[in-house]
């Protein structure tokens, strides 16, 4: 019998506060680093694997000051009083820097925080993106086990965050302030092209302002390639085309717009079979990353690859040695023959950014 049955008995079904102590333990034993909390937390998920999978799982990014908690806070408690339950999660590789996590905080979003249909957890505090990363997805399962069917994962529109949180999500949304449109060039590229849907926030602000953001975001999208499909026979087997919109979460305007368009968008991945699809890649996304890190933990811990590894580093430097040919004898060190074609890191890097 499991070790933590008691724990998988109340993550999935003990009432009101008990099942959410049982939640936040279920996490904090997951993003443990000991190796017995490992095999317990290995042991848990795989109890609580049946019944995860269920809720739509929306990934929400944007700069600090956007408006992100607020927004979470209003959409939260709409859905909630339309009977939903929410969970939200964070991924902020930043935490780990400064040892306390901008995001997730609870006390950012008070009302929703307290709320028993809601559970609110912030980004694990240490790791690399890769493994703060996999602890949310981890903690995604947990919360969805409980029963939350909307889980809001957000991070912050810095760095390689938002391509791991559109490598989890069913949905990415991508937060702006109404200005945005006036510097296109602020607006990454890369990160736009993860957009599903583009939110225009604060537009009780300036309206016109947000409205000509709107519409150069839009033109922006389509320069991107975003093209539309003009043949109504194809319109439901084309793919999905990112939307802009505008709102204000300080005033909670909007939100019913905002959600009607994430039905859309659902209906039409789940009609058309691209939601699985895209979990599918995720998942062995998701499996080729950890063995990605697996592997490169075990090379770095290599007794023989430490001791070589200096020698060998200080002939690259110097231009003694072809790094090809560094790595290859460091990988030998390890036991490793490097095959001809290398197909790790390549494959690794081209499933996880090729996620729908
Ligand atoms: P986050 O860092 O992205 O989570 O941003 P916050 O939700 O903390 O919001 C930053 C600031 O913007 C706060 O002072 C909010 O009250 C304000 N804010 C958020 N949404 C709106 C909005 O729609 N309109 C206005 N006028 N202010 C907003």
């Amino acid at each position: 019998m499991l070790a933590d049955q008691q724990l998988l008995d109340d993550v999935l079904g003990a009432p009101g506060a008990r099942q959410r102590r049982a939640m936040a333990k279920a996490i904090t034993l997951l993003e443990s680093t000991r190796e017995d909390h490992r095999l317990r937390a290995d042991a848990l998920l795989h109890g609580l694997l049946p019944h995860s999978g269920r809720a739509f799982r929306l990934g929400l990014s944007g700069v600090p000051g956007v408006g992100k908690s607020t927004f979470i806070e209003a959409l939260g408690l709409w859905l909630i009083a339309r009977g939903h339950r929410v969970a939200v999660l964070a991924v902020d590789p930043s935490s780990s820097v400064s040892g306390g996590s901008i995001l997730g905080d609870k006390t950012r979003m008070e009302q929703l925080s307290v709320h028993e249909r809601a559970f609110i957890r912030p980004s694990p505090s240490s790791g690399t993106l890769g493994g703060v990363a996999e602890k949310t997805r981890e903690s995604m399962l947990v919360v969805e086990a409980a029963g939350h069917d909307i889980v809001i994962v957000e991070t912050v529109g810095v760095g390689q965050s938002e391509t791991a949180v559109a490598g989890m999500t069913d949905m990415f949304v991508l937060m702006q302030l109404p200005n945005a449109g006036d510097d296109l060039q602020a607006i990454k590229k890369g990160v736009m092209e993860l957009a599903d849907l583009v939110v225009i926030n604060k537009a009780d602000l300036d309206e016109d302002a947000a409205m000509r953001a709107r519409a150069q975001i839009t033109s922006a999208l389509r320069l991107l390639g975003q093209h539309g499909h003009g043949d109504p026979a194809e319109q439901d087997a084309a793919p999905w085309q990112p939307q802009v919109m505008q709102l204000s979460a300080l005033k909670a305007q909007g939100l019913e717009d905002f959600w009607a368009l994430v039905e859309a968008f659902r209906q039409k991945q789940a009609g058309s079979g691209r939601l699985a699809a895209r979990r599918q890649q995720q998942n062995t996304a998701w499996m080729w990353e950890r063995i990605d890190a697996g592997l490169r933990a075990a090379f770095r811990g290599h007794a023989r690859v430490r001791h070589a590894l200096p020698q060998v580093l200080q002939q690259v430097d110097a231009g003694q040695l072809l790094p090809s040919v560094a790595a290859r004898r460091l990988l030998r060190e390890m036991g490793l023959e490097q095959p001809a074609e290398p197909v790790g890191c390549s494959t690794t890097t081209t499933s996880v950014n090729t996620t729908r």
